[in-house]
């Protein structure tokens, strides 16, 4: 048996830590096992992120006939800058990073930064297509969704 080194062991995390709640554990459950998930109604279809009610259904009781199911990681770049600043001493290392706002397919907006190749030109980016890739820290126990740009 081999001793698998990943760079997952070797990463270390010197960000804010994720707020993880009741509300949105399942989420961070989900990426651990490198699924996007999102929180969808089961009357409608519609699609959402972070937890919410369906703005369809918005009479009916909170998380009524809503759970969280999988998304297809995929979207396009909605808006994007780069960041040449750290705004928290972690990110330092990464100057200057891609701070992105993603229309996944399935409608909601999440933020995040782009990793791998990086757009040259901020303007003509918007629209990029992305997929999401995971980033494990294991040993903190959650999973970081970052994006890249894939060709269309
Ligand atoms: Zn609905």
């Amino acid at each position: 048996m081999t001793t698998e080194t990943t760079e997952t062991t070797e990463r270390r995390w010197n960000k804010p830590l994720p707020n993880i709640d009741l509300d949105n554990k399942a989420f961070w459950d989900g990426l651990r096992d490198h699924q996007l998930l999102l929180w969808t109604c089961s009357t409608c279809g519609t699609q959402y992120w972070p937890k919410c009610y369906c703005i369809k259904h918005e009479n009916e009781p909170y998380a009524q006939n809503m759970s969280w199911q999988p998304g297809s990681g995929r979207g396009k770049i909605f808006a994007l800058n780069r960041h040449h600043w750290a705004f928290h001493p972690g990110f330092q290392d990464e100057l200057p990073y891609i701070y992105a706002l993603i229309e996944l397919d399935e409608g909601p907006l999440i933020s995040t930064t782009i990793v791998g190749k990086q757009p040259t030109d901020l303007v003509s980016a918007v629209g990029e297509p992305v997929q999401i890739v995971y980033e494990d820290y294991a040993e903190l126990g959650f999973t970081i969704p970052r994006f890249e740009l894939i060709d269309a």
